[in-house]
């Protein structure tokens, strides 16, 4: 509401002088350093001049937010012609309810978020698939050779979610050579990846995958989808790598499987509450590795390019890319 109470105090310039595009970079302040110089390269590449700003003081004749959670913008009552709110997250589920925004909302894709994505849970799968921890944590004089992993091929992976991410990633571990299944709400082609969908798809998904990744987004329907009975239905002392969202997963039966020794192993990079509160007890379990949401960060780079772009399309009155789906929370 900071935006909303501010707004008393500005005086409103005639909406005509303007005719320049004015966009609004709402993210927490030492983003602006970094993105800004991108941005104005961006939009000059997209052939826009605009006005930039990440000021939010009126007059609130923006056209265009680009909003990261935890800048100053969290009501857009206030504004008076806003065309579109771009994302610079994936996930948008801290926005996509917002009943203030009756404007298009669009989600970051962007080539640099989903390579960082592929790098992040490869090495992570590798780690898992070739028992790395054995060798790195005993530097102890201990000749540890009796285990031989499995070839990439015969060890399954699992992938949930088959997006702009979720679909990359499952289609780069089955090019390195893994088993490689995936599953979407609804039927996909998936380069190289087996997919499925549907209630009887996850149960046999879950039930075959060795090393389960999750690239689901947060909504209703994802919430908690990793309860104790499905978590059962993963063979015994499979790994679970999560850096989709979360609230995916029963944190306390999550817990429970790792104790019983049904799970080996889980990686997590990202919780209901962040950052991770250090009482948690996923930070000091043995079976769980903690990583801070780092997982993929949007790069100002190559994300700017795909905010130019749509903010070049709404000026020609095309159609916006990536448009979230506010019904269906992604
Ligand atoms: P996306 O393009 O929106 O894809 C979402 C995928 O999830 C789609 O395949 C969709 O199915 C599937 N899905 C959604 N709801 C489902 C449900 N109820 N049942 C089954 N499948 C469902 O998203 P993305 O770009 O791949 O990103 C995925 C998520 O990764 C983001 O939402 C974000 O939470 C997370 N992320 C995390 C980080 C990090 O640093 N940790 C960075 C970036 C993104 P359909 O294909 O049928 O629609």
């Amino acid at each position: 509401m900071r935006l909303a109470r501010a707004v008393g105090r500005q005086s409103l310039r005639p909406e005509a002088a303007l005719s320049r595009p004015r966009v609004l970079f709402s993210a927490p302040p030492e983003h602006w350093p970094l993105w800004r110089p991108h941005l104005y390269a961006a939009l000059a590449e997209a052939g826009i001049e605009a006005d930039l700003t990440d000021d939010p003081a009126g007059p609130w004749t923006f056209d265009y937010v680009v909003y990261r959670p935890g800048g100053p913008v969290d009501d857009f009552t206030p504004f008076t012609r806003l065309k579109a709110v771009l994302s610079l997250w994936a996930g948008v589920e801290d926005i996509v309810g917002d009943p203030s925004l009756n404007v298009p909302l669009c989600r970051m894709v962007d080539e640099g978020l989903t390579l960082g994505m592929i790098d992040w849970v490869t090495g992570h799968v590798l780690r898992h698939h070739l028992g790395l921890d054995a060798h790195l944590a005993g530097q102890d004089g201990i000749w540890r050779n009796g285990i031989v992993p499995p070839l990439a091929r015969d060890r399954r992976v699992g992938v949930l979610g088959l997006g702009a991410i979720g679909g990359a990633v499952a289609t780069a571990l089955a090019r390195f050579g893994f088993a490689t299944e995936g599953w979407s709400r609804r039927p996909k082609e998936v380069a190289h990846v087996a997919t499925r969908s549907g209630e009887a798809g996850l149960d046999a998904l879950l039930g075959s995958s060795e090393i389960l990744v999750t690239l689901l987004p947060a909504t209703p329907e994802t919430e908690d989808l990793l309860d104790a009975a499905r978590l059962a239905r993963l063979p015994r002392g499979a790994v679970l790598i999560n850096p989709g969202r979360g609230s995916l997963i029963d944190d306390a039966a999550l817990l429970a499987a790792l104790d019983r020794g049904d799970l080996a192993h889980a990686t997590l990079d990202v919780f209901r509450i962040e950052p991770l509160p250090p009482e948690h007890p996923f930070w000091a379990h043995p079976k769980v590795t903690v990583t801070p949401h780092i997982a993929s960060e949007t790069r100002p780079a190559t994300a700017t390019l795909a905010i130019a772009e749509n903010i070049r399309r709404g000026e020609s009155g095309l159609p916006f890319r990536h448009l979230v789906d506010r019904d269906r929370g992604y």
